[in-house]
């Protein structure tokens, strides 16, 4: 019992708290809001557009062939950078992050949800076409495609085809094929994750080969250099 005790304050019970936690999330989010086979989980009461939203996010993520009208998907509304940085230590400079690997839980950072727009970890509204709807859509792709094709095949693809294509879900036709393909010719630093830190490079690389007429199962063995070849003729 004594040794229990002990164990109980040292820093394991601070490890066994943590684990419990970020295995039941919603200990910590007292609302929640369920459109179709979607949950939104959040500390506050939500705007009445997050109803649209989520609506629009599944609609989203519905059109591909990996999502699964009969699995359940939870989404976590973090209110505070820091609850966000709680779930995901090593990815505190992203917007959104699936834990498809695990749970297959998505964290999302503080939103302005009534503008459907994520506040980016500068403090700032993300501007464009990368509004709440789509981090939702985005990140429910890979947390669908994980669980369809099995996490340890999902681990094993390269991050072009498993971004691109999220970002080709999450974006729902907010993209201009010819546009991109003549910036990635041209060199544009915003085809380059590296720098950007976007996708489109990757979004790019995607829709081509389905384009080709490429299947999705096919596309991690894609050449990606001679795919490279044929867009910049
Ligand atoms: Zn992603």
């Amino acid at each position: 019992m004594k040794r229990l005790k002990r164990w109980l304050r040292g820093p394991t019970a601070v490890l066994v708290l943590y684990a419990a936690v970020a295995l039941n999330p919603s200990l910590l989010f007292a609302h929640e809001l369920r459109v179709e086979n979607l949950v939104l989980h959040s500390r506050e009461p939500l705007p009445p557009e997050a109803r649209t939203i989520l609506q629009a996010a599944h609609d989203r993520v519905a059109k591909s062939p990996y999502f699964d009208a009969n699995d359940s998907y939870d989404l976590y509304l973090c209110d505070t950078p820091a609850l966000f940085t709680f779930f995901v230590p090593w990815a505190r400079n992203v917007g959104a992050v699936s834990l498809y690997g695990v749970t297959g839980n998505i964290y999302v950072r503080p939103a302005n949800v009534a503008n459907d727009r994520l506040i980016g970890p500068h403090g700032k509204e993300v501007p464009g076409v990368r509004t709440l709807t789509y981090y939702f859509a985005h990140e429910l792709t890979h947390t669908a495609m994980a669980r369809k094709v099995g996490r340890f095949a999902y681990f094993q693809r390269p991050s072009w085809e498993v971004e691109g294509y999220a970002d080709l879900i999450g974006k729902a036709g907010a993209f201009d094929f010819e546009a991109e393909r003549a910036r990635f010719r041209s060199g544009d630093d915003e085809l380059d994750p590296a720098k950007s830190g976007l996708y489109l490079r990757y979004q790019v690389f995607v829709e081509a080969l389905l384009r080709e007429g490429v299947s999705l199962d096919e596309l991690p063995n894609a050449d990606l250099e001679q795919l490279e070849r044929r867009l910049r003729q």
